[in-house]
């Protein structure tokens, strides 16, 4: 925007309110009025100043102009927005931050809860942050009892944005593949499931207070940007009742102080090495933690219900054993997976869980069995169907140690006789049996 013009009346009252004792009196209207008179008789010749005067301040205003960058945006604008950003992360930080500690300090960090929440989305309104919502979750999570609730909803705008139909259809189509508007799935009142959210992520909490969820860091602008949308259609809503948060940064925050509680090394659990574990997402594939829609569909990686149990399940995965809490099936795991990790070993139990998901069911069964030895159950089975424990397979029982691989001997009728022989030495062997000497 150009500068303002100056003008060469108005800098003559600035001047006159300035030099006159009655003038220092008066307001801006009162002075105008006046020397509006005083103006009116003045002629060119005494005028000329007052309008060179202006002509100068207007060259100076043209000089000091702001300073644009190459897309043409005010540099002040842009340091105001860089310098806004930075101290809503630093915020989301601190706050984060202290509700583990209060968490910690008070003896119950297992019992302290975060919702989580997650969008999937039709499309990104060009020039704002507004997202159309396509489907919603969110869900109460504490490391004590895992996913205590979950809330989701298929969500049908009636309307896409005019001319976008096409995006909506490319980004659709990649991801959660939902039917578009006007054929969307779920609720139609915008201004409903925005009360409806709002309740379910408050739950007993003080009213006043904003409600914090966690999500990606990637889906923070679009869960920004949906419940804006949703937002928008409730008549009394409220402006920053909803306030969301990085979860990877909990997840960071809230592993350290697990580990310093279990008296674990906490020196070498950086951000980096905590984005990694939970980017690792390896119940991306697991099925029956995904809404009907997208179960049938084969498409619950994309859904939303199904992200945030993941999450659920990623913080207990990494964080119940080191505070030995047992982890129960589609609370702290899904609802369909045996106990697969033992609390007393957290990093076996990783590998061991992602890498089974592939196996077939009796694979499962063995590796279970060896794996957790307190589970007595899949041994059992194995222990019925042999004469013998199952490490020995179908063999008969024989007071044979082994020996060298293609040892003839402990297949030969004679071999008990030559087990009982095995403290003599090799030329005794040889003797005894009329043998050639396998050992020298
Ligand atoms: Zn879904």
């Amino acid at each position: 925007m150009p500068p303002k013009k100056h003008n060469a009346f108005m800098t003559f009252v600035n001047e006159w309110k300035s030099k006159n004792k009655e003038g220092r009196h008066m307001s801006i209207p009162q002075a105008v009025t006046h020397c509006g008179d005083i103006w009116k008789n003045m002629n060119a010749q005494q005028r000329g100043p007052y309008i060179a005067l202006a002509k100068d301040a207007d060259v100076l205003a043209r000089c000091t102009v702001e300073r644009l960058n190459t897309q043409g945006q005010a540099l002040s604008a842009v340091e105001r927005e860089e310098r806004d950003l930075a101290n809503q992360i630093m915020l989301m930080k601190q706050n984060t931050e202290r509700i583990v500690r209060e968490g910690k300090e008070n003896d119950d960090l297992e019992n302290t809860k975060f919702i989580f929440a997650a969008f999937n989305y039709f499309i990104k309104a060009v020039g704002n942050d507004i997202y159309i919502p396509a489907e919603f979750a969110a869900c109460e999570f504490s490391l004590k009892t895992g996913m205590n609730s979950i809330y989701s909803s298929h969500i049908n705008p009636g309307q896409l944005i005019y001319g976008l139909s096409s995006d909506a259809m490319d980004h659709t189509s990649t991801t959660h593949q939902l039917p578009l508007p006007p054929n969307a799935l779920g609720e139609t009142n915008m201004g409903r499931l925005y009360e409806n959210i709002l309740e379910y992520l408050r739950g007993k909490n003080d009213p006043k207070k904003p409600v914090i969820v966690f999500t990606t860091t990637e889906m923070l602008p679009v869960v920004k940007g949906c419940l804006r949308y949703l937002e928008s259609d409730c008549s009394d809503a409220e402006e920053g009742a909803i306030e969301v948060y990085d979860i990877r940064y909990l997840f960071f925050i809230l592993k350290k102080e697990v580990a310093d509680i279990a008296d674990l090394p906490t020196d070498e659990i950086t951000k980096t090495v905590t984005d990694n574990l939970f980017q690792k997402d390896f119940f991306e594939y697991h099925s029956g933690i995904s809404c009907q829609f997208h179960e049938d569909n084969d498409r619950g990686r994309y859904c939303a219900h199904s992200m945030v149990s993941r999450w659920c399940f990623i913080f207990s995965d990494h964080m119940c054993a080191d505070l030995a809490i047992k982890p129960v099936p589609g609370k702290h795991m899904p609802p369909q997976q045996e106990q697969r990790f033992s609390v007393t070993n957290p990093d076996e139990s990783t590998a061991e869980t992602s890498f089974q998901s592939c196996e077939s069911a009796v694979k499962q069964e063995r590796k279970y069995a060896r794996y957790v030895p307190s589970d007595n159950s899949a041994f059992s089975a194995d222990i019925k169907e042999s004469n013998d424990f199952p490490s020995l397979g179908n063999r008969k029982s024989k007071p044979i140690p082994k020996r060298s691989a293609g040892n003839q001997a402990s297949r030969d009728p004679r071999s008990a006789a030559y087990v009982l022989v095995t403290n003599r030495t090799a030329a005794e062997i040889d003797d005894a049996f009329k043998m050639p000497r396998r050992f020298s």
